[in-house]
């Protein structure tokens, strides 16, 4: 992330904001986007939210999230709400839900499997059940979704 630039203001113009992150997550978040020098990001870690406790929340500027960011970020942040910003207005806000397969982010933790020797993104299919977990469509293996981790 060396070229993103750290603004301190609350509002952006045109963007993206992520709000409702569990405190602590929002730099797992940022490890999922693909960010260039155009994007000036604010980041807010361990904020006071009365939804949930202590949150963070990033905002993006001149960003929309495409479907794969969306579910990983849905992964890893499932309490958190997607807002997208134009001209300062709020004009859609969604809950992110459990999605029904992640793509590209997320590392297999078989160190056997092809998509950890070869250039090959990996592909889970979740299943949101009381404790949701991920299956690899590569080695077929089983993994608890809290213990999936962001390929940077
Ligand atoms: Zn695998």
């Amino acid at each position: 992330m060396n070229q993103i630039k750290m603004i301190k203001v609350n509002a952006i113009k045109n963007g993206t904001v992520i709000d409702h992150i569990a405190a602590g997550k929002a730099l797992k978040v940022i490890d999922i986007l693909t960010l260039t020098g155009n994007n000036a990001v604010m980041i807010g870690m361990n904020l006071v939210s009365n939804r949930i406790g202590k949150k963070d929340i990033v905002k993006i500027e001149n960003r929309e999230l495409s479907k794969e960011e969306v579910n990983s970020i849905a992964l890893i942040a499932p309490s958190a709400t997607l807002i997208i910003i134009k001209d300062f207005e709020v004009v859609n806000k969604t809950s992110f839900d459990m999605p029904e397969y992640v793509e590209e982010h997320i590392i297999c933790p078989n160190p056997k499997c092809i998509t950890n020797s070869e250039d090959i993104p990996s592909k889970f299919y979740i299943n949101n059940a009381e404790i949701a977990t991920a299956r690899c469509v590569y080695c077929e293996k089983k993994y608890l979704v809290e213990d999936l981790r962001i390929k940077i």
